[in-house]
């Protein structure tokens, strides 16, 4: 219910107010040209597990685990600008917002996430809310992310993952091992295909400790998937 009127307050808001920049307020358009100019795909990938620099996130050779990531992408560094995009949308209410910037910065987007590809034909699977929270929100911010990818590539989406507990926001706790206990066991795979010799790219706006998305990875490859990447909007790397 209050999800609803804060909708509706927004659409309003949209229809009576001119746009204004997420960032900085300014009036005009969702996010000025200042704001714009501020951010700047991130040309620096690590492995996941040793966070030592890596070509396009794939894990090291030597930092491979049996049912770990085989590779981490990030776009852009979770940091001013892209934060607050990323922040507003999610608590905001307002998933417009981060399609708007998907387009906006579409060429550098998917020429990142190509890298990732290495000639494979993955699967996108977003990472799930639960039940409760897309009741809430409206709307699951890596399933827009994964369909708005999906558009732009041609690659399928599967909704083949349900998150089955109500975790704590993993932001809400300091220590990798409260964040690692958090989430284990939050998930399940529903589908009744089973993976013979695919790929799979979790789909997620942030990637901050990474517990979550080597949560899903470890579930994905018991049930037969042979890689697993992990691709989001935004990371702790930048420059
Ligand atoms: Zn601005
Ligand atoms: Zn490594």
């Amino acid at each position: 219910m209050i999800a609803l009127l804060k909708h509706i307050a927004l659409v309003l808001q949209s229809i009576l107010l001119p746009p204004f920049c997420t960032s900085c307020g300014a009036l005009g358009s969702y996010l000025c040209k200042r704001c714009k100019d501020t951010i700047n795909p991130s040309s620096r990938q690590v492995c996941c597990y040793c966070l030592r620099p890596a070509y396009a996130g794939i894990t090291h050779h030597r930092c491979r685990r049996r049912r770990g990531l085989d590779g981490a992408y990030h776009s852009f560094l979770y940091d001013g600008v892209v934060r607050k995009v990323v922040f507003k949308t999610k608590y905001g209410l307002r998933h417009q917002l981060l399609t708007d910037f998907l387009n906006e910065f579409q060429e550098a987007i998917v020429a990142g996430f190509t890298l990732l590809l290495a000639n494979k034909e993955p699967i996108l699977i977003p990472v799930p809310l639960h039940m409760s929270k897309v009741r809430k929100r409206g709307f699951n911010q890596a399933e827009i992310l994964a369909r708005w990818l999906a558009k732009e590539t041609g690659l399928p989406v599967q909704k083949s993952v349900m998150r089955i507990r109500n975790t704590s926001p993993q932001s809400s706790l300091i220590s990798r091992k409260d964040r690692r206990r958090n989430i284990i066991g939050a998930f399940r795979y529903v589908s009744k295909e089973r993976p013979i010799d695919t790929t799979a790219i979790i789909v997620d706006d942030i990637w901050t400790s990474g517990s979550t998305a080597k949560e899903m990875c470890r579930l994905l490859k018991r049930v037969g998937f042979k890689t697993v990447y992990l691709f989001t909007l935004a990371g702790p790397y930048g420059h």
